[in-house]
């Protein structure tokens, strides 16, 4: 029912013309339409009330000199006698005694009309707010109530007519209608201009913020919207504008050197390839040896290039959350002595020791996590000089639900500034050093598929090295139960 109605108001509002207005005419309309109902509402109030006021005050008047004489009449022997008194009503009001065939008897003041000119000017519908048991007689300007009491004398009968004029107070009541519509006009008015103004400057933001929004473009992403000094919304607004420009900005500078980067890597085996293509076509054809030599070396360099093809995609994958993962409980034992496994077999002039390798079950996907560890593995290899030593551990850590797997190495080590930026993508600390320790250079892009997979599985990498003396990364895996009540 109540859903109906908001329906039914959401569906009158989009008909009428308030939806396709500027914010700052709606408030500004809205605004002066409440004021100008307060208005109409105090000056009907004010008038009703004033009025009412008036007209009460000259009732009670005429009813006290209606008291006074009933008492008066009946203190005295007779009506003529009690005539004779002086100050038989209050100021202000009118006394007029007349028989029964109408002719006056008595009058206060002689300047008042006769009851038929009264009668005839008689309000036929007098005001709800007066008296119902008086007259009210409206006679040019003059304005006046009439109320009658009769009195049987001696055996005659008379009527007596009390006056109390009420024209001064109706020419006020009258001014004071035309003045509070005056002011009523004159509070709408100003109420539509300075709602128009206010609401035009309180809402300069919002025009300046899509000013900026228009200018912003991929080569002006710079631009940054002026933060109002008022601590408010709007001010708020402003402010997480900019923060989304500044996080859309950084997003887009990543990509831009993440597109350069990738192009750069893919130029120098394609250069490589090109090179050794020109060797084969001139001296392949009769040189044995170039021919070999040109073969291994295109399909080597077609070989870093599929790897680093391979890398990019799955980070493109796992930047449109298209990287796919098959969680699953896992022995983490398991992956890690096939890794290491794997790894003795190709590694032939490096000790690869697997020191400990405790039972714990972890919720993963085991094709990941292997690819992780072979990223770690490789890397030591990589940056570790022929003859090196390679150890590999994996224990449960003491009071915490969580495994704790070392992947140590004595080689080159990693510069403390490094330290920081090698999960970057593209990022490989000093090349000279890489080439120096005799190994292949990488992509740099191997930490940054790895931490991927490592925030995916809640895995913490931590990083000891020291330059020449050898690089530690301890990975803090938590245990399958820690990770199910996580879930939950
Ligand atoms: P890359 O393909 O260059 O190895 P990674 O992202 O795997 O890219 O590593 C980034 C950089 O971190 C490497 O270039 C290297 O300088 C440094 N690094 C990684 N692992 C080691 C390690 N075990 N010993 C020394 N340096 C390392």
């Amino acid at each position: 029912m109540l859903s109906k109605s908001k329906a039914a108001l959401r569906r009158l509002y989009l008909k009428s013309p308030l939806w396709c207005m500027k914010i700052s005419t709606k408030i500004t309309c809205l605004y002066a339409a409440i004021l100008l109902l307060v208005l109409v509402l105090t000056s009907v109030i004010m008038g009703l009330g004033t009025y009412y006021t008036f007209y009460h005050e000259a009732e009670t008047e005429i009813k006290i000199a209606m008291e006074r004489m009933q008492e008066g009449i009946e203190e005295s022997s007779s009506l003529q006698a009690y005539l004779n008194e002086k100050d038989l009503v209050p100021p202000g009001i009118v006394l007029r005694v007349t028989d029964i065939t109408g002719r006056i008897v008595y009058e206060t003041d002689s300047h008042y009309p006769s009851l038929d000119v009264l009668d005839a000017n008689r309000v036929k519908n007098p005001p709800f707010w007066a008296n119902k048991d008086m007259d009210v007689v409206k006679l040019d300007r003059f304005v006046f109530y009439h109320a009658k009491m009769d009195v049987v004398d001696h055996g005659q009968f008379y009527q007596l007519h009390f006056f109390r004029t009420i024209t001064a107070e109706n020419v006020f009541l009258e001014d004071l209608q035309i003045l509070l519509f005056i002011i009523t006009i004159a509070g709408f008015i100003i109420a539509l201009a300075a709602g128009y103004f206010l609401s035009r400057r309180i809402l300069q933001p919002i025009r300046d913020l899509t000013q900026t929004a228009r200018k912003i473009e991929v080569e002006r992403m710079d631009r940054r919207i002026e933060v109002p000094p008022a601590k408010d919304e709007l001010s708020e607004l402003a402010l997480t504008f900019n923060h989304m420009l500044d996080r859309l900005e950084r997003g887009f500078k990543q990509q831009q050197r993440f597109v350069s980067d990738a192009s750069h890597e893919l130029r120098t085996p394609v250069t490589v390839i090109l090179g050794y293509s020109d060797l084969l076509s001139r001296w392949g054809r009769k040189d044995t040896k170039v021919l070999d030599e040109g073969i291994a070396a295109i399909r080597s360099e077609a070989e870093d290039m599929q790897d680093l093809i391979e890398k990019l995609l799955f980070l493109a994958r796992a930047d449109q959350k298209r990287q796919i993962l098959h969680k699953d409980y896992v022995n983490l034992a398991e992956i890690v002595d096939d890794a290491v496994r794997k790894m003795k077999l190709v590694t032939k002039n490096h000790t690869v020791t697997l020191t400990a390798n405790e039972a714990g079950t972890i919720y993963a996907d085991p094709a990941t996590m292997r690819q992780m560890m072979r990223i770690f593995l490789e890397n030591a290899v990589k940056y570790t000089p022929e003859g090196g030593h390679i150890t590999i551990s994996s224990r449960r850590m003491p009071g915490e639900k969580a495994m704790k797997l070392v992947f140590a190495d004595d080689g080159i080590g990693i510069a403390e500034d490094d330290q920081k930026k090698i999960f970057e993508r593209f990022y490989r600390a000093d090349s000279s050093r890489t080439k120096a320790a005799g190994s292949v250079g990488g992509t740099g892009l191997g930490l940054s598929i790895a931490s991927w997979i490592a925030e995916q599985h809640d895995i913490k990498i931590e990083v000891e090295s020291q330059l020449g003396e050898g690089t530690k990364f301890i990975l803090t895996i938590p245990l399958a139960a820690e990770q199910k009540k996580e879930n939950n």
